[in-house]
Order: structure tokens, then C-alpha cells, then sequence
């Protein structure tokens, strides 16, 4: 066994993707409990004391009360590390929520049970999809009325495209709601008394029908024999490659369902994964260390105009005080101060492996999608773009600062707070955000870093497309046809901006040979 295989084969690397509402929240502080790493729920910990500074975050951010310095979450739970990876959600929902998920090795889908598949975790599924990560589902609120289960996982295959294989079922739901079966053990876990399971002959055991109301025992008993029946069985190669979730219910607010989700992330969950990079696969037990910059934080503390690169590690051993080198530049940069982030502290980080995350202090070197390693000239395919939902137009108070203005934008989208286009036809540079408070901090950091007061304008543009052809020609026509619909991206590709969805859709059915992609990889 090499020095870092034993550490990566521990680190269970994963995020939660939800809609709002569906209890995230609730869960995380569940799953810290269970690992230790708070004493109280909602009040965080860190692990090391003494090295610790209390973070702060943006005025902005203080007075909406919104927390976005819960980056990740470390725990041990068993045999395990976990890394729960954050992804802000509600209004501070952003790029940063789907950029986390490209440096996740799984994820658990919380579902409300009430409400099923919602807008938002479909979103989040799609992006999750792209890399196949494999998904645990979570059914929670099972102790309020609650849909159908077979309705659910239903709804689950068919909107997602996702195999289910239901791991245990509930007895009964809502009021009723007494505990769930093991479908293929047989045991029992009873609400309230989570942590001591009875193992039952079958379904229609006493101990079992004994927790449901009598009226309710021979529905559930049919329910239950034809979800044995009829269910997909769990298959792990399948759940690996992302084609199938392992399905359990539960109530995070009751506590109750949190340990077997928290056991299947142990056993099934895979360890941290090799990651694609241009040219070959990194394995997560190689020796040298490797990892991608996936997230930038700014002004975690006021005091500081400090900036912090999240990196996850990719492979090897990262020790404090080792030099690497950022592949984009070639030059080597000293980790003199890598750390662990908590929920509202950081410690010095002394070494991490594959799977773990780590904040670098930054000035501006680092960028979304940069690449660290030992010296290996490879670049990670790791964090693409996604489409903006809502675009505007920068109006600058004093026109004299144009060019100011155009530095400043570049390289605060170079650390993925907004996306920036700047249109073909010489008009005023456009923003693109997946959530309108990236807006509000980007005005607030123009002014406060930059010294430049700035407005938003509506467009007449409310969504774009990356475009690309392999027909040259064809581009170059479309391109021309519709000149003042075209904008560059910081890289200087072509981006398609259309008023609705209904434009766009015409568009691509007229142009089939032009490809209109609403996902672009950073390299
Ligand atoms: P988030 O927006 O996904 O983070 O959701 P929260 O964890 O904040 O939960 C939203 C609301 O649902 C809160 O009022 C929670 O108390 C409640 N909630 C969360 N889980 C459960 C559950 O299992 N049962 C019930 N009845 N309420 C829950």
C-alpha cells in the first residue's frame, strides 16, 4: 500500500443537492452530529483550536443573513472522513453552487416528500449528470403527509432519467409514520429509537404491523409485499457509474433514516475518484500531488482583503510549505498557509489528500479552473461554465473610466463572480449570473475594491448559448446574420444571446449545423 492510498480509500467527498425548503439545512447539521463535529446542532466546531480566526463575511452578505463561509464540512463517522462540500442555496444561490459540484465524488439528493422532484434538484441533477457522480436519495419529511413512495420513485425515473432501487420503505407515512423496513434485511428502525433496529421474520411480523394503526396494516402490507416485488434491487456497479440511486426515507428534523444514509455513503459511496485531465487520469493514489482550483472567496474578513482559492486535492499529499506549480503560468507558487475551512473557522491545513479541500490565501494569482501539481504539465478538465439565467448590461456613472472598469470586470469574472461578455456589435459590456445576488456583490466589490460606482440595465437578452460548428462556414454565416445577438466570453468564444427561450428554439431548428451548448469547459 502506498503512503496516500489507505487516507483516500477513508474520504467520502460528497455535497447535498436540493430544492429549497426540502431540509438541506436540517440534514447537514444531522450528518455533523452523527460525525461529532458539533456539539449542538446549528452551532459548528472546529477541530483544532488555537490556530483558529473567526471568519467574517461581506456587509452584504451580514445583513441578508446569509452564511457563505460554510465551505465544507469535515467529520468522521466509522472508518470514514467525510467532506461535505456546501452548495449555497436560496438567494445566495450562484456559479459556486454547481462549480462545487465538479469537485464532488457523490452527492445525496434530499427530496420533500410532499413536493417530489423540484425545480432546483433537477438543475443540480443535471449538473451532477455531467460527471455521472453518483447520487444517494434522501425522502425526508416522511413524518408530515407525504406523497405516495411508489409515486415518488416514479417521478424520480422518469424526470431524471435515474434508476431507483428503493433500499427501505416506510411504515406508514404522516401522522402514521412509525419507522422505516429494511427491504432486503428485514430490520426494523423505529421512529424515536433510531439506534437500536429489531430484526423482523417479515413483513407482516407482529412487531412490525404493531406500529400501524389497524386500519392501515393490510394496505401496507400489499404496498410493501409489491415494493419487494417490483423494486429494482440495488446494484453498486450501477449506483457507481451513476445510472441508479440507492433510495431511503426518512425525517431529518426527527433524526430518524440519518444513519442509514450516513452508512450507505461509508460503504457505498466511492472514495475519491481519479479525475479527467487533458491528456490522461489522474488516480486519486497517485504519489504527487495534484488538485484544481474550483471556488474563490472574497473578503472572508474584512480586516484582510484577503481572497481564498478553494482547491481540491486530486491526488497525492499536499503539506504545508511545499512549493507547486499553477500550470496556466508555469510558475511555481509557495502553500505557506493552506487551511481547513469549517463552518465559520479555519485551522491550518498540515497536510491533505485526495478528496479534501483547502483554502489557499490568494491575490489575484489564482483563478476558476487552474490546475496545481508538482510539476506535471496537466490541466484538469474539472470546472466548466454554465449558462447565465439572467444577463445585464453594466452602466458605468463616470464614462471615463471605461477602461477601469473593463480591468476590474475581467478579473473579478477571472474569479468566477460573474461571467462577463463583451458583444460583437461594440456595445456596453454584458454580466451573466445563475443567481441575482452575484449582481449585488459584484456592484459592491466594483465599488468598495475599485473605486467604481456602477448600474445594471436591463437587455433585451435574457439567456445565451456557447456556439460552436465544425462547419466553418456556416458559423461565419450565422455569426454574420446575427451580429448584435453575438458576444465573446472571457476566453474569446463566441456566445449566442437570445430575448426567450422560443427565439433560441427557432434559432437552433433553422441552424442545425451550428451547436448550441449551455455548458463550457474551462480548457
Ligand atoms: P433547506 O432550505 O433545504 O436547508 O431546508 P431546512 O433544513 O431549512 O428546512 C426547511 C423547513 O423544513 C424547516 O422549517 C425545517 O424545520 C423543516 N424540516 C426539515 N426536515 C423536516 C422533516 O423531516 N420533517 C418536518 N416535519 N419538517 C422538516
Amino acid at each position: 500500500m502506498t503512503e496516500t492510498e489507505s487516507p483516500v480509500a477513508r474520504r467520502r467527498t460528497f455535497a447535498i443537492i436540493s430544492h429549497p425548503d426540502a431540509g438541506k439545512t436540517t440534514l447537514t447539521e444531522k450528518l455533523l452530529l452523527f460525525g461529532g463535529a458539533i456539539q449542538l446542532a446549528g452551532e459548528v466546531k472546529a477541530k483544532r483550536s488555537g490556530t483558529q480566526t473567526r471568519s467574517d463575511w461581506m456587509g452584504i452578505e451580514r445583513e441578508r443573513g446569509i452564511s457563505v463561509v460554510t465551505s465544507v464540512m469535515t467529520f468522521e463517522y466509522g472508518d470514514c472522513v467525510f467532506n461535505l462540500l456546501d452548495t449555497p442555496g436560496h438567494e445566495d444561490f450562484s456559479e459556486d453552487t454547481y462549480r462545487t459540484l465538479t469537485a464532488v465524488d457523490s452527492a445525496v439528493m434530499v427530496i420533500d416528500a410532499a413536493k417530489g422532484i423540484e425545480a432546483r434538484t433537477r438543475k443540480l441533477f443535471e449538473v451532477c449528470r455531467l460527471r455521472d457522480i453518483p447520487i444517494v436519495t434522501f425522502i425526508n419529511k416522511m413524518d408530515r403527509e407525504s406523497r405516495d413512495p411508489f409515486e415518488l420513485l416514479d417521478e424520480i425515473e422518469k424526470t431524471l432519467a435515474l434508476d431507483t432501487a428503493p433500499m427501505t420503505w416506510p411504515i406508514g407515512r404522516g401522522r402514521s409514520f412509525a419507522g422505516t423496513y429494511d427491504l432486503k434485511t428485514n430490520m426494523v428502525r423505529r421512529l424515536d429509537h433510531d439506534e437500536q433496529p429489531i430484526q423482523a421474520s417479515g413483513p407482516d411480523d407482529d412487531a412490525v404491523l404493531g406500529l400501524l394503526p389497524e386500519h392501515e396494516r393490510a394496505a401496507w402490507l400489499d404496498e410493501i409485499m409489491l415494493a419487494q416485488e417490483a423494486a429494482r434491487p440495488f446494484d453498486l456497479q450501477a449506483f457507481r457509474e451513476g445510472h441508479l440511486s440507492p433510495v431511503y426515507f426518512g425525517s431529518a428534523l426527527r433524526n430518524f433514516g440519518v444513519r442509514d444514509l450516513i452508512d450507505a455513503l461509508a460503504a457505498f459511496a466511492p472514495s475519491p475518484r481519479g479525475q479527467q485531465a487533458a491528456g490522461r487520469l489522474v488516480e486519486a493514489t497517485e504519489p504527487r500531488m495534484t488538485g484544481f482550483v474550483f471556488k474563490i472567496q472574497a473578503n472572508m474578513d474584512p480586516n484582510h482583503r484577503d481572497r481564498i482559492a478553494f482547491i481540491r486535492v486530486c491526488s497525492g499529499k499536499l503539506t504545508r510549505g511545499m512549493k507547486a506549480k499553477l500550470v496556466r503560468t508555469g510558475k511555481s507558487l509557495g502553500i505557506n498557509t493552506p487551511q481547513f475551512f469549517f463552518a465559520r473557522n479555519r485551522a491550518l491545513a498540515e497536510e491533505a489528500y485526495a478528496g479534501d479541500v483547502v483554502g489557499l490565501p490568494n491575490h489575484g494569482t489564482l483563478r476558476i479552473g487552474d490546475t496545481l501539481t508538482e510539476g506535471e504539465d496537466i490541466v484538469f478538465r474539472g470546472v466548466p461554465s454554465f449558462a447565465p439565467e439572467i444577463l445585464r448590461r453594466i452602466k458605468l456613472q463616470d464614462a471615463m473610466k471605461a477602461k477601469k472598469l473593463r480591468d476590474a470586470l475581467q478579473q473579478l469574472a477571472e474569479e468566477g463572480v460573474v461571467q462577463l461578455f463583451i458583444p460583437n456589435d461594440g456595445s456596453g459590456a454584458m454580466v451573466g449570473v445563475v443567481g441575482a445576488l452575484q449582481l449585488d456583490v459584484l456592484a459592491v466589490r466594483l465599488q468598495a475594491e475599485y473605486g467604481l460606482p456602477i448600474a445594471y440595465e436591463q437587455t433585451r437578452f435574457s439567456l445565451c448559448r456557447w456556439i460552436s460548428s465544425e462547419d466553418k462556414v456556416e458559423m461565419e454565416k450565422f455569426m454574420e446574420a446575427h451580429n448584435s445577438s453575438i458576444a465573446r466570453d472571457l476566453d474569446g468564444a463566441p456566445v449566442f444571446m437570445a430575448p426567450n427561450t422560443f427565439q433560441l428554439r427557432y434559432d437552433e431548428e433553422r441552424w442545425p449545423k451550428i451547436v448550441f451548448s449551455d455548458v463550457k469547459d474551462y480548457q
